[in-house]
């Protein structure tokens, strides 16, 4: 485990518009600290809507010289790019850890996922060939794929790097302009996404960078220029920028939270089981769409349940685990411990108070695992998302009655089995609501070229934001009928 590495100096972000860098008219700054220290290591401007209509300006300016360079040559910029982020790895992820909490190797992790994504983008130019068919004698039908214009990307704190490179390696490739609307959390890995992006040399304005918080979201999503709109954040958010996107005629996919499952049954793996249940609830600590949330205990688990604990309580809240985002997360975290607790929980493993030895960590917001026992279904702890290393145990007598409570969670992005039965598996591959399920897997984060994206509350809209259904969001088909004679063999259709 390496500590994480802070910038040497604060970071003053400002706004990628036009190929050039310009701080917004009239935005305020915002600091930004980094959760491991409180150290403060940049200033975000938060761009009031002159500043977006500056970038829509830009970007749509943009478009159609981008539109009309074939896919071929749109791969080699993201060619460019794609080595730029692998001579660049170390330094941005820990820049990535450095501003949202997560450890270092979790940093890398993020962007080796988004080095991926990019891969299937540069796979486009072999793959996408669209169709051409005869479909009537002298007639050929043909799909030419075409983008949409300028489109945006708004972006969560959890994945500096890999959620804003979930999309615009896609949408830029397919030709799109793409404006990235970050967190306002982590504003400093989006803005060396951007340098890179420059240095890769794609035309100015193709690429924008646009910093700031809701009144920034509001203006793309009013702006009659911008014609779709990816968003990946929590529920209550996703579902206003679906709806306000949706009425202002935009093409809108938002993911949001969630709240998953693990099942466990008796004959579960006695060594892949409990390691992989703590990596999963534990892993970033706790602060992801794909961590557990809760473990539904089926039958008699408690070997698993006694090793579960044993292997979290050797971790420890620090850099290790990673840090919360900020001391707003640790109090909602803690108070909902002690509600759970109030509502009849048994708390086995408590990570309140729990902080790394060191000055140097002293401002830095800690939560350490935490572990609930005999939660039951109805209650907050294992119905509303927590976002952070806690985990809900629900005893539950059989593996309908663990379907049941799955089926029942307004969210829907994760569920996974523990079994060493292949038809136990199967029936909750089969049953379960999530829209991603593993088996045997903590964390059942599909690698391209399959698609992320879960079901319920977890996602507004149509398709999945990676993979195939992606291409499909970020372009429209064009249909184009050919006939170039008369025939006289031809048929009606002719
Ligand atoms: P968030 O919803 O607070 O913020 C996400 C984005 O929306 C940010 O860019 C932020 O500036 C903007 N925003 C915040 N409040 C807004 C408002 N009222 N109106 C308009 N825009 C607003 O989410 P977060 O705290 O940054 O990220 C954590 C959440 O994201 C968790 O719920 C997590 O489950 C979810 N998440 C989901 C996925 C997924 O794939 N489903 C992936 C990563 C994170």
């Amino acid at each position: 485990m390496s500590f994480v590495r802070l910038p040497e100096s604060v970071v003053s972000c400002r706004n990628l518009v036009g190929g050039e860098w310009v701080s917004p008219a009239g935005a305020s700054a915002q600091e930004v600290r980094s959760p491991y220290t409180g150290t403060l290591i940049g200033r975000v401007p938060l761009t009031p809507a002159s500043g977006v209509a500056q970038a829509v300006e830009a970007a749509k300016a943009a478009a159609p010289g981008w539109r009309a360079t074939p896919l071929r040559e749109r791969t080699q910029f993201l060619q460019r790019f794609r080595a730029l982020l692998e001579t660049h790895l170390e330094r941005l992820a820990h820049l990535a850890a450095s501003e949202s909490g997560k450890t270092v190797a979790e940093g890398r992790a993020g962007l080796l996922k988004g080095i991926e994504v990019c891969d299937f983008a540069l796979s486009l130019q072999n793959l996408d060939s669209g169709a051409h068919l005869e479909v009537s004698r002298g007639v050929t039908c043909e799909y030419r794929r075409e983008p949409l214009g300028v489109v945006a990307g708004i972006t969560p704190f959890n994945f500096p790097a890999m959620v804003p490179l979930w999309l615009f390696p896609i949408a830029v490739t397919v030709g799109n302009a793409f404006i990235l609307k970050p967190s306002e959390k982590v504003p400093l890995t989006a803005t060396a996404l951007g340098e890179l992006m420059v240095e890769a040399g794609y035309p100015p304005g193709v690429f924008s960078v646009v910093h700031g918080a809701k009144p920034a979201v509001d203006a793309l999503l009013e702006h009659p220029d911008v014609k779709a709109l990816a968003f990946v954040g929590s529920s209550p958010v996703a579902r206003h920028v679906y709806v306000e996107g949706s009425r202002h005629g935009k093409r809108v996919l938002a993911l949001g939270g969630a709240k998953n499952h693990l099942i466990v049954v008796p004959d579960a793996d006695p060594e892949l089981t409990p390691q992989a249940v703590v990596d999963s609830f534990t892993g970033c600590a706790g602060q992801r769409c794909m961590a557990a949330s809760v473990m539904l205990a089926v039958g008699d688990v408690q070997p698993l349940v006694d090793d579960i604990l044993r292997r979290a309580s050797r971790l420890e809240a620090g850099p290790g685990m990673g840090a919360l985002i900020d001391r707003g997360a640790v109090d909602r975290l803690e108070t909902a411990i002690a509600r759970a607790q109030a509502d009849g929980a048994r708390v086995l493993l408590d990570g309140r108070g729990k902080r790394p030895a060191g000055e140097a960590y002293a401002n830095g917001h800690w939560l350490g695992p935490t572990v609930l026992d005999h939660v039951r279904p109805d209650m907050e702890a294992a119905r509303r998302e927590l976002f952070g290393p806690v985990l809900s145990i629900v005893r539950v007598p059989t593996l309908s009655a663990a379907l049941a409570v799955e089926n029942a969670s307004p969210y829907g992005n994760a569920a996974s089995i523990f079994t060493t039965n292949g038809a136990v598996a199967q029936s909750v591959v089969e049953g379960a609501r999530a829209g991603m399920v593993g088996v045997n897997v903590g964390v059942p984060v599909p690698r391209e070229p399959f698609s992320f994206g879960g079901t319920g509350e977890s996602k507004f809209g149509h398709g999945d934001i990676t993979g195939p259904s992606s291409l499909d969001f970020w372009s429209q088909l064009k249909k184009v009928t050919r006939k170039w004679s008369a025939r006289t063999d031809g048929s009606w259709m002719s």
